[in-house]
């Protein structure tokens, strides 16, 4: 019986499919899978409220003669085989929800028919599933080529990319993105206009030159463009006072164009033709935010919500055309305008995915921007981002390195992750509950195999001391909470009557020797540590692969049992 005075607030769903632990549930809404608020944070008073419509209220104005894209089979009721593996991939759904989601316009799932061919794993974007999370890659013209981005790519899927956006600008274009293609079982995506201009003048840039690039990628089976036909002439005006104008590469480009042609944006213009093409090969839109806040003080101002506007009846028409959508947003955002922007956009996109690039919430800590962007997307993914645009060390800085593009992921899935469990999708918390458990049963190898990095997680346990003992180097026997906490379950459960009243043991680990690595730690080379550190190993009568001789796993139950019951004490099962 709880003794508390207050009550707590309402619950959603257990994130954990165990039911393990004390916690009472997720407090976010419960989960309304097949409406507008699947799997959603509680709207903080003011915030706008989702929109009553639906991917169903913009249905073509005549029937398409045979479905080709995953909206279209969804709306005929066909589940297809990529939904299907959308559904093995995605625990808590059935192939049922994943094609009502992609019916509703709040799922996608980006497999071009060419890229199937060549082997992806069809994957969703949406609410109802799990957050996403998207690693940007691509030779510029100063740094990198072919075979280092491919490799980056199967880099950056290893360490837990769900899409890879080839973002080349320079060396051989064409070809890098056919090899990513080639090789990626993930989708990948593609800014199109960037390989328009190879070669030309934006202002040279004609509609005919954007329809046959736009169809050629299609071709090679990327999978989403992004398209940043939101960026309106009249919207111009409003990027005037702000500090940093416009950041993103595709919107200065056009506005460019725009401005030196005195004529609206040809994305835009040209929108129902290239709806017919990505039609064609199931290409899945990005529609791009060209006027995203490069700062925080350019934050939801007025050119952002304007484009967000436009963005919103794209949205509209792309569905009237069969083709699947998300949507991209921002950018650099204070952390307390993360939810209204978020439900902002799901109110006037009515649900469509967002697709959101970090956001930072801070600009004042470059070569850290994997972490300030990580903090912004967890909130972001946390109040209706369905896929995070990792932000890497180099952001603002250069081209990402291999480690640059490892950080950038590892820091995006703890933010997704993170927002999973907050969320009460259900499941997405086992693996930290079975985590939990190996720690508390400092059970260090299995503490590692769960670890995300366990290499990382084994070294750095490793640095400072190189046993499977009972406790680590950060507190040392004596003051390790987790194995005095064991010993008193230990005897609470009847497993080690002998605990209590054990009193207070000098610890064999804290030798000068030890004392001496924690205080060097960082000074000395990784051979000095690892020598050091060994040193130990005799001390707790325990060799490199071994428990160590004060480790507490020292009884069997039935013994313990047996010694309690002996000893006249009454064990608690
Ligand atoms: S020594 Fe400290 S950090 Fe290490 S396992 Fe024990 S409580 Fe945890």
């Amino acid at each position: 019986m709880s003794d508390r005075t207050y009550s707590l607030p309402p619950l959603g769903a257990d994130p954990s499919s165990a039911g393990a632990g004390t916690t009472p549930g997720s407090f976010a809404l419960p989960p309304d899978i097949g409406g507008p608020r699947t799997f959603s944070s509680p709207d903080t008073p003011g915030m706008p409220p989702p929109s009553s419509r639906t991917a169903w209220d913009f249905l073509p104005e005549t029937p398409q003669a045979a479905p080709v894209t995953q909206l279209e089979m969804a709306r005929l009721g066909e589940i297809t085989p990529q939904m299907r593996r959308v559904a093995e991939r995605e625990g808590h759904l059935t192939p049922e929800q994943v094609r009502c989601e992609v019916a509703a316009g709040r799922m996608v799932i980006p497999a071009n028919r060419v890229h199937l061919r060549h082997g992806l794993d069809p994957m969703a974007i949406g609410r109802a599933a799990r957050t996403k999370v998207n690693a940007n890659l691509g030779a510029s013209p100063v740094s990198s080529g072919t075979e280092e981005e491919v490799e980056k790519m199967r880099w950056a899927v290893r360490w837990g990319a769900d899409t890879v956006m080839d973002l080349s600008t320079g060396g051989d274009v064409d070809g890098c993105r056919e090899a990513i293609v080639r090789a990626a079982t993930v989708p990948v995506g593609t800014v199109p206009i960037y390989s328009m201009i190879l070669g030309r003048r934006i202002e040279d840039l004609s509609e005919a030159d954007i329809l046959a690039q736009i169809e050629h990628q299609a071709a090679q089976g990327v999978d989403y463009f992004t398209i940043h036909a939101g960026t309106r002439r009249g919207h111009l005006r409003h990027v005037r006072d702000r500090l940093i104008g416009i950041v993103s590469r595709g919107g200065s480009l056009l506005a460019q164009w725009m401005i030196h042609h005195g004529a609206e944006n040809p994305m835009y213009t040209l929108w129902d033709d290239i709806c017919a093409i990505l039609r064609r090969y199931d290409v899945t839109f990005s529609i791009g935010d060209g006027l995203r806040p490069g700062g925080l003080a350019d934050a939801t101002d007025r050119a952002q919500l304007a484009e967000l506007e436009t963005l919103a009846e794209l949205t509209e028409r792309a569905w009237r055309h069969g083709v699947q959508v998300m949507v991209e947003g921002p950018g650099h955002i204070p952390f307390d305008q993360v939810e209204y922007n978020m439900k902002l956009q799901r109110a006037l996109c009515h649900g469509a995915p967002f697709y959101v690039l970090g956001p930072l919430v801070t600009d004042m800590f470059p070569g850290y921007d994997h972490v300030t962007s990580c903090i912004g997307a967890t909130a972001a993914a946390y109040h209706g981002a369905s896929m995070l645009c990792y932000v890497t060390p180099k952001e603002h800085l250069g081209l990402p390195k291999r480690d640059d593009v490892k950080q950038g992921c590892v820091a995006y899935k703890i933010a997704a992750h993170a927002a999973d469990v907050a969320l009460g999708i259900p499941g997405a918390r086992d693996r930290d509950d079975a985590l939990t458990r190996a720690r508390a049963a400092l059970d260090w190898e299995r503490h590692f195999e769960l670890s995300f990095d366990p290499d990382l997680a084994r070294a750095l346990h490793d640095e400072d001391l190189d046993v499977d003992t009972d406790f680590c180097a950060m507190c040392g026997h004596d003051w390790c909470s987790v194995r005095i906490s064991k010993r008193i379950q230990e005897f609470a459960s009847g497993k080690d009557p002998a605990h209590a009243g054990a009193g207070r043991r000098v610890s064999a680990a804290l030798t000068p020797e030890q004392r001496a690595i924690l205080e060097q730690r960082g000074v000395l080379s990784a051979d000095e540590v690892h020598r050091l550190a060994s040193k130990t190993r005799g001390r707790v009568g325990a060799s490199v692969g071994e428990r160590a001789a004060c480790h507490s796993d020292v009884a069997a139950p039935d013994t313990a049992r047996a010694v309690q019951a002996a000893a006249g004490q009454e064990g608690t099962p």
